[in-house]
């Protein structure tokens, strides 16, 4: 619902294409998914490490740098877990005007979210990429130590425990983090970027 149906958008002149001209490169957003301790938050760095060295502008938002501010309102129960993918994807079509080349590494585990994120930031600006991982993996790996508090019922709505996973049915990219390193998949999203004239 619109509480402030008078604000009317300024025109500006410098628009994202010019800034996009003067970056030397196009804005998208490399939007991953996948399990907790996939390999979402190690590859978005991991890509902008080596974009950043190509003189690309860059940024990475992760579960840490929104849920301690811009979502700090917000739980786990599917009712916030939408509202704080729709707040990220607001936030990300404001980077995308930038001309940034916006990396997000969220498990939005549900369908239906990550295509309202995708219609928010604009199909053309979103790209998909599937952190694919055995769940037996990812808790081996256990990043951070919440699988085992999952397993002992000590965190609710926890994904691929106690709260569903549902990985993407056509997504631009997927990575076989069990079997890849994070090298190929670098090169392969760079690649990816070159084909589609992100980058040059
Ligand atoms: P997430 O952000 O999805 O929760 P993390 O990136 O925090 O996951 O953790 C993934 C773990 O898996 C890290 O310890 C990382 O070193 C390891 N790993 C092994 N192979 C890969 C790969 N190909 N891509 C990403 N991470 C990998």
């Amino acid at each position: 619902m619109d509480k402030s149906p008078n604000v009317v958008r300024h025109q500006p002149a410098v628009i994202r294409s010019r800034r996009e001209t003067l970056n030397g490169h196009r804005s998208v957003n490399l939007w991953f998914t996948g399990l907790s301790g996939s390999g979402k938050s190690t590859l978005a760095h991991a890509v902008e490490e080596r974009l950043h060295l190509m003189g690309c502008r860059t940024y990475v938002f992760d579960g840490d740098n929104v849920r301690h501010g811009l979502c700090r309102d917000l739980g786990f129960s599917p009712e916030d877990r939408s509202e704080n993918l729709r707040r990220i994807a607001e936030m990300v079509h404001l980077f995308i005007d930038t001309g940034v080349i916006a990396l997000t590494a969220f498990i939005s585990p549900l369908r239906a979210d990550r295509e309202k994120v995708r219609s928010i930031v604009g199909p053309e600006n979103f790209i998909e990429i599937y952190c694919s991982c055995p769940l037996e993996i990812c808790e081996q790996r256990d990043v951070k130590g919440l699988y085992q508090k999952a397993r002992r019922g000590e965190i609710s709505n926890y994904t691929g425990i106690s709260s569903p996973y549902e990985p993407p049915v056509a997504p631009d990219l997927t990575f076989d983090t069990n079997t890849q390193t994070v090298n190929e998949c670098i090169k392969t999203v760079v690649l990816y970027l070159k084909e589609m004239g992100i980058i040059i």
